[in-house]
């Protein structure tokens, strides 16, 4: 493994993904072959032409019209396998690009959580989209010179070769002083050209947060803040991009250069070895066919370079361990729910614990209410639930079963989440409630929306129903949104229910109304709920109270009053603060 080198990893990977699709390769390659071949019959009648018709003392109107069919022909097979060679190596191009961006959004789709703190999403945007196109430079741009540029260039030498091997060897010489810049650019182009992604996803980032984050911004008056740290970025983009063009495009005039050397020196020699005219024409344009699969291959190793950066990016999202990982024969749950079991669970995100040995059993119907001051770990318990993280010790069950036996879809349709801070999509209502839904029934919608009384101020929408909500729900208001999750909640019908903070964002009037709703929809099912306003959980069958990640108390509202401990302490708190209001 040590011994190969690094950029060379990710490169075969590339290519393996390329050879998937051998086939059209082959077809692109002997395309290529027939393209670059054909170079030497089209010198070699190029020659044969000038020189019949240049003679004009022995040349023959015959051989003339034979060799000029003969250039004819061999143009149009450099034509043909030019073409194809393209056509072919270029599906294979794009096909590798939407290999990668579907490998790539299904890897997004199995990431845990913890994956998506760890990134922004401008960044992973960047990914998908910039990085993939950069590797399909390398794949179609780069096969498809491969595959074709060194049998022109093969054939360009062989001609010269068998025409004056002496001037052949001379205009060899002048070949590797061309390769020399190339190798010494392309370092520097790589370099630079990583940067610049990294700079770019950095600018998207900014770009990203400031429009999503842009009421935080305007209220905090950071927009100059703002503006200075966009140009910073900004500008980091427009200096590695111009040192990309001063390093990449300094290739060029020297290879130009040094083929007028070439050319100057090629008409020394027909002068001092008497060539003929046909020799010498083909000779020229033997070397000036030479000239671009020299270019095309020196830019090669470039474009490879260039592309190595975005591919090692990809790699390495798609090399991402995934944390929660769904079972190969995951289970269903084909029985009504019994229990929900933690036990022994701890967990933490990486650095300290946030919940600890935590023991609690849920039965089937019952009602629990978690509190406990922010940052107790109130969402996190809840959301191992859904598996949306595995705890770092102990286990989770549902009947018994360890979650980590059963399919996500197993799990997940036994629950119905709300959180805090509700995704809408940009989508109409209606579908925004059926959401995940296989069937999309108009009346049960309706009902749904009703018992998140929400169905009035859906019908004073101008579409009703199909209105279209904007981009992350930014149409309605953070209680409007917050009830069509509890729409959705509803009409996905699930046996456990999760409500994180689910009324936070609604007034005391909606609130009272949507508790009603929430209170129905809790009969009958197991209910985790978590609520900032104790008034809303009074009722709950058992309250639990956190704190740093452990269950410190629990039991009903009274008796938990009764005991003069966290709760009751949190209930002062908040009925003071009610009473002063
Ligand atoms: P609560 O819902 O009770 O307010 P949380 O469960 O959200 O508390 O958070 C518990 C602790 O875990 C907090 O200290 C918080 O900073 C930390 N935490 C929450 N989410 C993450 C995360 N994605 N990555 C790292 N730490 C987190
Ligand atoms: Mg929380």
């Amino acid at each position: 493994m040590s011994e190969v080198p690094l950029e060379a990893r990710p490169l075969r990977r590339l290519y393996r993904y390329g050879l998937a699709y051998s086939g059209r390769l082959l077809v692109g390659l002997l395309f290529g072959i027939i393209g670059g071949g054909s170079v030497f019959g089209l010198l070699k009648n190029l020659g044969d032409v000038t020189d019949s018709a240049f003679d004009f003392a022995t040349g023959s109107l015959r051989s003339l019209l034979v060799t000029s069919v003969g250039l004819i022909v061999f143009f149009t097979l450099r034509g043909i396998g030019h073409y194809f060679s393209i056509y072919f190596i270029n599906w294979v191009g794009f096909k590798v690009v939407e290999d990668l961006r579907r490998e790539c959004f299904g890897k997004l789709q199995k990431l845990q959580l913890s994956f998506y703190s760890r990134h922004s999403s401008g960044e992973l945007i960047s990914r998908v989209t910039n990085d993939t196109t950069q590797v399909q430079h390398a794949v179609s741009g780069v096969v498809a010179d491969i595959a074709q540029q060194p049998f022109a260039l093969i054939a360009a030498l062989g001609y010269m070769l068998y025409t004056d091997w002496v001037l052949a060897v001379l205009s060899l010489v002048v070949f590797p002083i061309c390769i020399a810049p190339v190798v010494i650019f392309g370092r520097k182009v790589r370099k630079y050209s990583k940067q610049s992604q990294e700079h770019l996803s950095d600018l998207s980032s900014v770009l990203q947060e400031n429009v999503s984050g842009v009421r935080v911004v305007k209220a905090f008056g950071m927009e100059v803040y703002e503006e200075e740290k966009f140009n910073r970025e900004n500008r980091k983009v427009f200096g590695r991009l111009i040192k990309i063009v001063l390093a990449r495009n300094v290739n060029q005039p020297l290879m130009e250069i040094v083929s007028a050397l070439g050319i100057v020196s090629v008409l020394v020699y027909v002068y001092l070895h008497r060539m003929t005219y046909g020799e010498f024409i083909s000779f020229a344009a033997a070397l000036a066919l030479m000239y671009h699969p020299a270019k095309m291959l020196g830019k090669v190793h470039m474009e490879i370079q260039k592309a190595m950066g975005s591919a090692e990016r990809i790699f390495m999202l798609l090399d991402e361990p995934v944390e929660v990982t769904e079972p190969t024969n995951g289970v269903g749950l084909d029985e009504p729910v019994r229990e929900l079991r933690f036990e022994n669970v701890s967990f933490s995100y990486g650095d300290g614990p946030v919940l600890n040995q935590i023991d609690l059993r849920i039965e089937s119907g019952e009602k629990v209410a978690l509190v406990g001051s922010s940052g107790s770990g109130k969402s996190t318990l809840a959301s191992l639930v859904p598996r949306f993280y595995d705890p770092t010790h102990g286990r989770v069950t549902l009947n018994g079963i360890d979650l980590k036996a059963f399919s996500f879809q197993g799990l997940r349709t036994q629950i119905a989440l709300v959180t805090q801070d509700t995704f809408l999509f940009n989508d109409s209502i209606a579908n925004n409630i059926a959401y995940g839904q296989a069937d999309v029934d108009p009346d049960r919608i309706e009902d749904a929306a009703r018992r998140a009384n929400a169905h009035e101020f859906i019908l004073e929408m101008s579409e009703g129903y199909q209105t279209l909500v904007g981009e992350r729900g930014g149409r309605l208001s953070g209680g409007q949104r917050q009830r069509l999750a509890i729409a959705r909640a509803i009409y996905r019908d699930a046996p456990i229910l999760i409500l994180d903070e689910a009324t936070s964002a609604l007034d005391n009037e909606s609130e009272r109304l949507v508790q009603s709703a929430i209170n129905e929809m809790m009969k009958g099912r197991t209910s985790i709920v978590i609520a900032h306003r104790l008034s809303t959980i009074q009722h709950a069958d058992r309250i639990l109270v956190l704190k740093e990640g452990r269950i410190v108390e629990q039991g009903t509202h009274d008796a938990l009053l009764a005991q003069s401990g966290v709760y009751r302490y949190l209930y002062d708190l908040q009925f003071a603060n009610t009473t002063r209001m």
